[in-house]
């Protein structure tokens, strides 16, 4: 039996980074960047006025005050999405608007409330009263000043976030190059299982799995194509695996059906009709993990107790989505937290759901106190698994122990 370290790390290095597709930026949202974002121009592309308010040369109003205003000619308006038509001459001033250009001859914006001017109703005075002074450049957004024309402003293997996307619009790019959607192929295996619409007989349970699975995936950012349940047959199981190989999928994942059962039958098919190359880690739970592939595309499968199935994916199929994606995996960071109660196991690397929490000082985790592998429920409080080394058995309250969160999605 090989550890979990040793499996992970056979799984990362026999998958690669995938193609890259191109797509519309408002689809592009948590897509991995395949490009960088360059600035097709300067931002501001223009000296803009921050201001409603009076396009003016500064030194014509360096001496003025409320008691004894400057007066200056008003000689015309700019409306923001306007190029400016007249220039200003000393003596003169014209009506801006905030993200008007600023006109030649202008070096300073003075905000409408520092003049005479009501800006809620038309102005109709051909002069204005400048009630304060001002320096030349005040008010007024240089163009350039937040990036030039050329300059890289994303970099490409980002995941895009809402303002990503926002500086790709402002760049003028519609389409752009992401590293495409892992298509996730999910065979859920067992006689038992009946899905949640439909009433249980006797010796049925519900599927969970599938939607556990599915939605780990999603969350992921992997595309999912369910086969739904499949019996227990070999015939059934090699159907569906060649149904997910037509629709191209880039992983198959599978649930149950690989331990020492005698109707344990995704293990046998992989053996017999595909590759198994690896079986059965060294952790608990999820134990009997396989992984391998059929007709060339690479295969996890996880056990079907759920709790196994959870933690097979936290530790095996996300870090596999994440190399596919960005061409690597980096570990979450682990947090180390006090236990609130004794915790034993069995000596395999194991991971037990828990609970952390801090106060003002420390982290703190509490187990799940029913750690069977079949105890779905335990994730429910659960925000966390919980760590413990191969060959630690038992750890008391108070102890510390290295957690990996579960929120980083
Ligand atoms: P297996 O790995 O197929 O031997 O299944 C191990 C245990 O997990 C059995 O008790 C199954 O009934 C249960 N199980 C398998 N698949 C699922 C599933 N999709 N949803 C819920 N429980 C499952
Ligand atoms: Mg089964």
């Amino acid at each position: 039996m090989i550890s979990v370290s040793e499996a992970q790390k056979q799984i990362l290095d026999s998958l690669s980074r995938l193609q890259t597709e191109n797509i519309k930026i408002e689809n592009s949202l948590n897509r991995i960047l395949a490009e960088s974002i360059f600035a097709d121009q300067d931002s501001p592309p223009f000296d803009n006025s921050s201001m409603d308010g009076i396009a003016v040369i500064a030194s014509d109003v360096k001496k003025t005050n409320k008691d004894n205003p400057v007066q200056l000619n008003l000689v015309g308006t700019i409306p923001a999405g306007k190029a400016p038509e007249i220039k200003v001459d000393h003596g003169e001033a014209i009506q801006i608007m905030t993200g008007a250009p600023v006109p030649e001859g202008a070096d300073a914006v003075i905000k409408v409330e520092h003049t005479n001017l009501d800006y809620s109703k038309p102005v109709d005075e051909d002069q204005v009263s400048v009630f304060y002074p001002t320096k030349s450049g005040n008010n007024i957004r240089k163009q350039g000043e937040y990036y030039s024309k050329g300059d890289k402003l994303i970099d490409s293997g980002q995941r895009v976030r809402p303002q990503d996307i926002a500086v790709m619009a402002m760049t003028g790019n519609d389409w752009i190059k992401v590293i495409k959607k892992p298509k996730v192929g999910l065979l859920t295996t067992g006689d038992e299982l009946t899905p949640p619409g439909q009433p249980l007989s006797p010796g049925k349970i519900r599927d969970t799995n599938s939607y556990m699975l599915a939605s780990l995936l999603e969350n992921s950012g992997a595309e999912v194509v369910r086969t739904g349940i499949i019996q227990d047959t070999e015939r059934a199981v090699i159907k569906a695996l060649n149904l997910l190989i037509k629709e191209d999928v880039d992983l198959i994942l599978t649930s149950g059906g690989v331990s020492m059962g005698a109707y344990d039958i995704v293990r046998h098919v992989l053996e017999s009709q595909g590759r198994l190359k690896l079986w059965r880690v060294n952790m608990r739970p999820g134990k009997p993990l396989a992984f391998g592939e059929y007709q060339g595309t690479p295969f996890i499968g996880l056990p079907g107790n759920p709790v196994s199935a959870f933690v097979g994916f936290y530790i095996f199929v996300r870090p596999a989505i994440q190399k596919m994606v960005t061409g690597n995996y980096l570990p979450d960071r682990q947090q180390t937290a006090k236990l609130t109660i004794s915790i034993s196991s069995d000596g395999r690397e194991s991971y037990i759901p828990g609970n952390l929490s801090k106060d003002d000082e420390n982290w703190y985790v509490k187990p799940a106190i029913n750690q069977s592998s079949g105890n779905l429920f335990a994730l429910i409080p659960g925000n966390s698994l919980i760590i413990l080394p191969i060959g630690v058995k038992f750890l008391n309250k108070g102890e510390l122990v290295n957690v990996l969160k579960l929120d980083h999605e």
